[in-house]
């Protein structure tokens, strides 16, 4: 685990604005929210207005903060009052659960690392409700709206499910994974050499600080820098 869950929720006082139907949920959708805030930022500002905006769950670099519970409705999917029917089109507000991705604005290794932990985090929530990928949509296939606008324009979105898939896999027996130390762990030299080797290119293409290839060498990256490192590079090798 690479990030801490909070809960900071909404007052019940406002659910009549933000979160006003009871729900089962059926669905998780994904955001980005288009700017540079913190996790908790973005939730501090959504539970202290009263605009009809909500989204249950918001993740950047360090913490997954939920906000409403995910027996209660949000308005996150532009697609208006719906229906619960999970045959009807216009359903994301009523039945989904709304995840936004922080620091989408303007990317770098903090969203990389942000949109891992969405990642782990989706994955964890697939498993606990016992879905498949099938159940994660981006906010565009309720109402066409241009969101996750990163995933989107990078093409990503295809690969972005797949790690979610990949993240849900079983972890393998005997491996010591239940550790707070989340430094990367390697299975031979020749493994580690090749990861080195890659960073290594990067920053001789000035796609990345030296700094990167000094955390590695001094073996401090951890999984979730190197799955935003990834994420770093792909962007800026394009
Ligand atoms: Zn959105």
């Amino acid at each position: 685990m690479t990030y801490a869950f909070k809960q900071t929720f909404l007052l019940a006082s406002k659910y009549s604005i933000k979160a006003p139907y009871t729900m089962v949920p059926q669905f998780i959708t994904v955001h980005n929210t288009a700017n540079d805030a913190t996790a908790a930022k973005e939730i501090e500002y959504m539970i202290n207005n009263n605009n009809q905006v909500s989204y249950h769950v918001a993740v950047d670099d360090k913490e997954v903060i939920q906000a409403i519970p995910f027996n209660r409705n949000a308005w996150h999917c532009g697609d208006g009052g719906g229906s619960t029917d999970p045959n009807a089109q216009k359903k994301g507000n009523r039945i989904s659960i709304g995840v936004e991705i922080c620091y989408s604005k303007s990317g770098g290794v903090r969203y990389g690392v942000a949109e891992e932990n969405a990642v782990q985090y989706i994955a964890k929530l697939l498993k606990q409700y016992g879905w498949g990928i099938e159940r994660v949509k981006k906010h565009q296939d309720w109402n066409g709206k241009y969101c996750p606008h990163r995933i989107l324009a990078e093409n990503r979105w295809d690969s972005f499910l797949k790690r979610i898939e990949e993240a849900m896999k079983p972890m393998e027996i005997g491996k010591p994974t239940e550790k707070d130390d989340d430094t990367m762990k390697f299975t031979s030299t020749t493994a580690k050499a090749a990861v080195r080797d890659y960073i290594q290119q990067a920053v001789d293409k000035k796609v990345i600080d030296k700094s990167w290839l000094e955390k590695f060498d001094n073996g401090t990256m951890t999984s979730g820098d190197f799955e935003g490192l990834k994420i770093i590079i792909a962007q800026r090798s394009n």
